[in-house]
């Protein structure tokens, strides 16, 4: 599935940095836009180490993306946290990677409050359906050590299953020969290289 781009010959040490500096990037940046439904997954191979980038909208996780404010709401994105940091339930790899978990940051990253009332104020004249115009995301950062990541040749993703309000994940898969993007969704929750 999907299609392969070769982005020329990234040598072992630039693939981290660029997903790190993509990172970087991401988090000066202000949350959104982004398109409520589609998550991303960013997936370094480098040797037998794996690295994984995450993020999705709020309302893909727990439905909402204002502050948790009732003991249910903070129910949920406590539970979301505690199985983000479990991706391997989520997004799982072919048992001969032999990929166990060694680092997993979670993070729910809000949009600030200025921003938010200068957004709703230059917003005024549009919708004005109850939509949520408060924005955050779900963000995690992983890194798997592996024994044959060369055998990373699929994905299955229960995250549909686990997350019902997520719809689409776009994955980007980086290795020393290029890079590489497809979509996953609800419907087709499976990835082959
Ligand atoms: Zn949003």
């Amino acid at each position: 599935m999907g299609v392969y781009h070769h982005a020329g010959r990234l040598f072992a040490a630039g693939i981290f940095a660029v997903v790190s500096a993509a990172h970087a990037e991401e988090d000066r940046r202000e949350v959104g836009p982004h398109v409520h439904g589609r998550a991303t997954l960013a997936i370094a191979i480098e040797a037998n180490n794996v690295q994984m980038e995450f993020v999705a909208p709020g309302m893909d996780i727990v439905g909402f993306e204002h502050e948790a404010e009732t003991a249910r709401q903070k129910r949920a994105v406590e539970t979301a946290l505690a199985d983000l940091r479990e991706p391997l339930n989520l997004f799982v790899l072919p048992e001969s990677t032999g990929c166990t978990l060694t680092s997993a940051e979670v993070t729910v990253v809000a949009q600030d409050q200025e921003h938010h009332d200068a957004a709703a104020e230059a917003d005024d004249s549009a919708e004005t359906e109850e939509l949520e115009d408060h924005h955050s995301e779900f963000r995690a950062t992983y890194a798997l050590a592996c024994t044959d990541a060369a055998q990373l040749t699929s994905i299955y993703f229960p995250f549909f299953d686990r997350f019902a309000e997520a719809r689409a994940l776009a994955v980007t898969i980086i290795d020393a020969d290029g890079q590489s993007s497809s979509d996953v969704t609800r419907d087709y929750r499976h990835l082959e290289r």
